[in-house]
């Protein structure tokens, strides 16, 4: 940490694979806090009178200048993540579809619709909308620093809210570039403005005046969120980690599935909150599956195919959970603890590790999988959900995907294919558990950035007036007799 002439704290971002100062970036103080939302509230009434066609023109602007300047952006997510540019890419490719779904579809879902009155009620015309929450404050992750934080900012702004964001202090200058491009879309008012700094920033947003917070990261962290939103009431979503698992049927593509655990499990170098972290595959199938796991992850490289962990402490967390695993009677097909370096960390495939050990029970965060042997898929299903969490769930069958990925404890389940769900921007996104709640992503999504305001509107005068001193004898008798009519039958 640093400081300008202006005496300005400030901090540097790093790029994980060198350590080398990616961007300076200012620790804001709860001062700087509510000065942002300040102007956000005012910003946020000039946003709502734009209404749904002004709001969703300008949100196209903002996803052309992102997707136009994409390779810049990708840029800043691979120096201050350290992921391959092809990963960003993914992540920006899939966060402008969210931009231009909640642009799309705003109006329909938060718009005014008629509600049917009930007979009692008849004289009146009933309508619901969706108004929006005021101010939100967005506090992000680093692992996936356009894709996640843009799942609620998309969603918000659409749904007419002024945004704050809170980026992670490990990604600060994609935030910085993402708001600068908003900027650059719409110039009139800071809709959507950035702070920056470390948890106690955060917890300064969490704090200020501010409708909802919008928060992506650990569970750990989620509590103390809820904790201090408490002290005014501020509602929060809470989207958080998980210990995702993938089933594999004994009528499934083995190829497939081995693949998408592959890639599910150590792409982004396993900092996927939907990564795959436990596989339960079927007894009949599961040394075929393993053989094909492991062929296939001894070419996965880091380096080229995954990028350093951007956060260095995470290392020590996934040494433990394989120290762990294999002081229980664990095996390591591929890797073990000598996979874990000095910031890059090779594929590890566990076998035979006890389901009470940490690498199965705890977000490991890391390139690291479990893969158990099952009886049958109802014990994969049991093993399943026999956890903490419940975010995103895989399945590979043939016959049964629907109805086990029914039966999973998950947020949402993707059947033959890895983590597609997420790429759905029409499907909810969101926990259960220590996973979190609340959802982003899809209709769902927007009314969690909104209050629905009910209207009742009295077209004619009823002939029979329940709501007034003025109430009669015969017109209590005569619904008696209506009501009996209608709901008594036997
Ligand atoms: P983290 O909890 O350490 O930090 C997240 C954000 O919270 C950062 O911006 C941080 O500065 C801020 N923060 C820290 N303390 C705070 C406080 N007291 N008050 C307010 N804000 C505070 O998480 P991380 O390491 O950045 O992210 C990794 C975690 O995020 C993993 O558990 C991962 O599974 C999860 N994640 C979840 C999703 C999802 O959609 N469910 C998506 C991506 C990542």
């Amino acid at each position: 940490m640093t400081s300008t002439a202006q005496a300005v704290e400030t901090f540097d971002s790093l790029d994980p694979a060198t350590d080398a100062v990616v961007g300076t970036h200012p620790v804001h103080s709860a001062d700087d806090v509510n000065a942002a939302v300040s102007r956000a509230r005012e910003a946020a009434g000039w946003w709502d009178s734009l209404g749904f066609a002004g709001r969703a023109e300008r949100l196209r602007r903002w996803k052309g200048v992102v997707a136009r300047r994409m390779d810049e952006l990708c840029a800043v997510v691979s120096a201050e993540t350290g992921k391959p540019a092809g990963d960003a890419q993914l992540e920006v490719v899939l966060a402008v579809e969210h931009i231009e779904w909640a642009a799309r579809n705003a109006r329909k879902v938060l718009g005014r619709q008629r509600r049917s009155p009930g007979l009692l009620m008849s004289n009146q015309a009933a309508t619901v909308e969706y108004q929006p929450l005021g101010v939100v404050g967005v506090i992000g992750p680093w692992n996936y620093p356009v894709f996640t934080p843009l799942g609620s900012i998309s969603y918000a702004l659409a749904a007419g809210n002024a945004v704050v964001f809170k980026p992670s202090e490990y990604t600060p200058g994609v935030g910085r570039w993402l708001v600068d491009a908003f900027a650059e879309a719409v110039p009139e008012y800071p809709v959507f403005d950035l702070i920056t700094g470390f948890g106690a920033t955060g917890a300064a947003l969490t704090r200020a005046d501010v409708d909802k917070i919008a928060f992506t990261g650990s569970a750990e962290t989620g509590k103390k969120i809820m904790a201090t939103a408490a002290e005014r009431l501020t509602p929060v979503i809470i989207e958080a980690g998980g210990k995702d698992p993938l089933l594999v049927d004994a009528d499934a593509d083995l190829d497939a599935a081995a693949d998408a655990a592959v890639w599910g499990a150590f792409s982004n170098a396993g900092q996927t909150c939907v990564g795959v972290e436990r596989v339960y595959a079927h007894t009949d199938i599961h040394d075929a599956f393993v053989d094909k796991v492991v062929e296939r992850a001894k070419k996965v490289e880091p380096g080229s195919d995954y990028g350093p962990m951007t956060m260095p402490a995470q290392l020590d967390v996934v040494r433990s959970h394989i120290t762990d695993a294999l002081a229980r009677g664990g095996r390591a097909l591929l890797g073990g603890t000598d996979a874990v370096g000095e910031r890059y960390v090779r594929p590890t495939v566990l076998v035979d590790v006890p389901d009470h050990s940490e690498a199965v029970c705890r977000e490991t965060f890391g390139p690291t999988v479990t893969i158990t042997r099952v009886a049958d898929m109802d014990e994969a299903v049991d093993k399943a959900n026999n956890s903490t969490y419940g975010l995103g769930s895989t399945v590979f069958s043939k016959r049964r995907g629907t109805e086990l990925a029914r039966r999973l404890r998950t947020g949402q389940t993707a059947i033959n294919a890895p983590l597609s769900f997420a790429g759905i921007a029409s499907l909810p996104f969101g926990g259960i558990g220590d996973s979190g709640f609340g959802r982003i992503h899809g209709p769902e999504g927007l009314r969690e950035f909104a209050r629905p305001k009910s209207i009742a509107r009295q077209r004619f005068p009823t002939p029979v007036a329940l709501t007034t001193f003025a109430r009669t004898r015969k017109t209590e008798d005569a619904i008696r007799k209506l009501v009996s009519r209608l709901h008594g039958r036997r």
